[in-house]
């Protein structure tokens, strides 16, 4: 059983790194992000209560955080294989990430920290357009949909996400900024961060975390 995390800026590729490799290595994605807007966009209580974090670009409480990730650990499948996505983000949420993996005798083997320059981070977030229906990215740039506007895997409605905003943008990664050294100095301690490059294309990205993943055994 085993467990990796991808853990980088806004804009680094997370979310289109982790479609490509849930496909080609069968983890179960865990994007703490799609949950949070799934909340929000079902109205649940939950979402209510992450709702203005969200769009002030701040982090949502670590309680609630952990609502929603007991909540997937608990209903998977026990050989069920883990890939983290935007989480976690906080000391708080790595040491409850610590427990509920020891309670179900599950690894964390590998912390893919994708690093990308804060001017490439910007250009990103501020093009990505994202499926209404599947929840696929796009970029109007880097990742354009055959036909502007529409989702090429489902033909759903492209949408931007509130919080890809400048001013939301800004604070979002200056949140990151501050939050995740302590991350990224906790699993390098214990031998687990792997950095990748993120600024380059998407499928180059997927393919380099893949090769990271292989050579290290993770993704056989
Ligand atoms: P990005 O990495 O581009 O900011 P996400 O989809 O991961 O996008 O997150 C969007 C927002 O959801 C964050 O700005 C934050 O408000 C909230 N969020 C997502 N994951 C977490 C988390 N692990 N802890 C706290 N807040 C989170
Ligand atoms: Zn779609």
């Amino acid at each position: 059983m085993k467990a990796i995390i991808l853990l980088g800026a806004p804009g680094a590729g997370k979310g289109t790194a982790a479609e490509r490799i849930r496909d080609a290595a069968g983890f179960m994605h865990v994007s703490t992000g799609d949950m949070l807007r799934e909340a929000v966009k079902q109205s649940t209580i939950l979402g209510g209560e992450a709702e203005g974090y969200m769009h002030r670009g701040e982090l949502v409480p670590d309680k609630i955080i952990m609502r929603l990730v007991e909540g997937v650990l608990k209903d998977a499948p026990s050989h069920s294989e883990f890939m983290f996505d935007g989480f976690p983000r906080t000391i708080g949420q790595a040491d409850l990430l610590d427990e509920v993996l020891a309670k179900r005798g599950t690894k964390l083997e590998h912390v893919i920290f994708l690093d990308a320059p804060q001017r490439v981070l910007m250009q990103r977030l501020t093009g990505r357009r994202i499926c209404r229906a599947c929840g696929a990215n796009f970029h109007i740039n880097n990742l354009p949909p055959r036909q502007p506007g529409i989702c090429d895997r489902c033909g759903g409605e492209l949408y931007q996400r509130p919080d890809d905003s400048e001013a939301t943008i800004a604070s979002r990664l200056q949140v990151y900024s501050q939050m995740t050294e302590g991350l990224i100095a906790r699993y390098t301690q214990r031998g687990v961060l792997r950095r990748v490059d993120s600024s380059c294309g998407a499928d180059q990205l997927a393919a380099e975390v893949l090769s990271v993943l292989k050579a290290a055994g993770a993704a056989d």
